[in-house]
């Protein structure tokens, strides 16, 4: 048995900037893989979807060569080069987990799956390592629904979606969310045809209405099929076909060369011995953990989307940073000090902090509301992306932002000058005297705090 200052499981986003800091602090770390280093964000998750958004956003603009002034002939868009290009980008950070890893001093990488066998000791392949301080950083994978039929069919996940190099000829989704959404379009602009099967009354249910509405507009006008309200009951082979029979108004076929799960995620907690340490897991099988992501055993940390507490980069980042500067630093910092921020990458794309308009009327509370179409925003006009539009919502009283949705070309960067105004604690009207630069999506935010109306529903409203 090899004792060590600190045991990590897994390579996601916490784990290996967890082990750079214990390491650079001089004391031994041993770090646990059993699949690709770097862990969903770079081998199955945000790089290589962003950057097939890219070729797929690539082909778009290209097509719509006459709106700009050129003509790009036929676009057809060659999978292999596609998917050879984002092994490329993948292969780049890949490698360079794995190695910043392997050449770290004091750290010690060991490759196998890992479980535990007491609240301080970790069996990884035929060795036990054993400490009083383990972090466990394993992730989630996607949660495959129990329909009838499923399991005899060769359905696709976000993961195996990485290794395909053809063109599905009409790729149905299972699930109108995050991910769902932006295979949905991707695989539509890069030709495919595409149908998304969502059970819920309208896509990305947890967005307000007007987002869901917009999104789906855009999807549809691109020539994506989108069924709401649909329960998919069972799924069937024939031939090359898969044929999903789905209850939406009554009850349809609808046939595909491909189907693509995209319901959700579960973490990767139940083959981790987590019994014989005594961590506690809650009935979705997610790591229970205190503000601090401390779980119910002494010296064991949960981080990032096995603990369910956000399931992004940046909040797996941020769980990194809340640890190290708690164990290391004397701070006393806590998840619930974050704001919840995000962004679905369709294009235009999503940019979210905070609050939604539902959740501002449930807390009952006077409150404003500014709404700008993306049209009236002069650089996307300049740009041919009119899509969309943003909104931001603030207490009556306090003048603070509780939030905002921004839809629209540079959404995804324009929303930051919130998001640290809001962090900032100062009032909405900071922003205002702001002086931003022309011409910008961000430039137009001041304007939409000039024309804040009451929030119909709210307490004021
Ligand atoms: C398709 C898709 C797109 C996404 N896009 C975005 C995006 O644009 N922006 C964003 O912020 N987030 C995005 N996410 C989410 C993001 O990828 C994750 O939230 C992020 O990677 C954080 O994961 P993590 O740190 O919890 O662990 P992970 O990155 O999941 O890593 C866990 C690691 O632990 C290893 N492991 C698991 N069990 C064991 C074990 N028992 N022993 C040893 N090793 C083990 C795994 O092999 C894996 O390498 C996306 C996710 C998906 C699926």
């Amino acid at each position: 048995m090899t004792a060590y200052d600190a045991i990590i499981i897994g390579t996601g986003q916490a784990g290996p900037a967890l082990a750079r800091r214990i390491a650079g602090l001089g004391m031994q770390v041993a770090i646990i893989e059993r699949g690709r280093f770097g862990g969903t964000c770079i081998n199955t998750g945000c790089t290589p979807t962003k950057t097939m958004v890219a070729s797929a956003y690539a082909a778009h603009v290209a097509r719509r060569g006459a709106d700009y002034g050129f003509s790009a002939g036929d676009v057809k868009v060659d999978m292999k080069r596609v998917k050879a290009r984002k092994d490329h980008v993948v292969g780049l950070s890949n490698r360079g987990v794995e190695q910043s890893l392997k050449n770290l001093e004091n750290c010690r990488v060991c490759e196998g799956h890992a479980r535990f066998v007491s609240p301080r000791e970790v069996q990884a392949g035929d060795q036990v390592l054993t400490s009083e301080r383990i972090f466990i950083n394993v992730g989630a994978r996607a949660a495959v629904p129990d329909i009838p039929g499923l399991d005899q069919v060769d359905y696709l996940t976000s993961s195996s979606m990485m290794d395909i190099d053809f063109l599905p000829r009409h790729l149905l989704v299972l699930g109108g969310s995050y991910i769902g959404l932006e295979f949905g379009q991707m695989y539509r602009r890069f030709g495919s045809e595409v149908s998304i099967v969502e059970l819920g009354p309208r896509l990305i249910l947890r967005e307000d209405e007007d987002v869901s509405a917009a999104v789906t507009d855009i999807l549809t006008r691109e020539g994506t099929t989108v069924l709401r309200s649909a329960k998919c009951l069972r799924i069937n082979k024939q031939g090359d076909d898969i044929v999903m029979t789905v209850d939406c108004d009554g009850t349809s076929e609808l046939r595909g060369s491909h189907l693509l799960v995209a319901t959700g995620r579960r973490p990767n907690t139940d083959d981790l011995g987590l019994d014989r340490a005594g961590v506690e897991r809650d009935e979705r099988g997610y790591i229970v953990v205190d503000d601090e992501l401390r779980t119910s055993v002494p010296g064991i940390w949960a981080l990032r989307d096995c603990n369910g507490k956000g399931a992004f980069t940046h909040t797996s980042w941020n769980d990194y940073e809340i640890v190290a500067a708690n164990l290391f630093d004397g701070e006393s910092r806590r998840v619930t000090d974050r704001i919840a921020a995000y962004a679905l990458y369709i294009d235009p794309p999503l940019g979210r902090v905070g609050m939604t308009e539902a959740d501002v009327r449930k807390i009952g509370r006077p409150a404003l509301i500014g709404k700008l179409a993306m049209e009236d925003v002069s650089r996307a006009f300049e740009k041919g992306e009119t899509e969309g539009f943003m909104k931001i919502l603030v207490d009556a009283d306090t003048k603070q932002i509780l939030g905002a949705s921004f839809l629209g070309t540079s959404g995804d960067e324009a929303i930051h000058c919130v998001l640290d105004v809001m962090y900032a604690k100062a009032p909405y009207t900071l922003l205002k005297r702001a002086m931003h630069i022309h011409p910008t999506v961000a430039e137009f935010i001041p304007t939409m705090l000039d024309d804040l109306v009451p929030l119909p529903g709210s307490v004021a409203g």
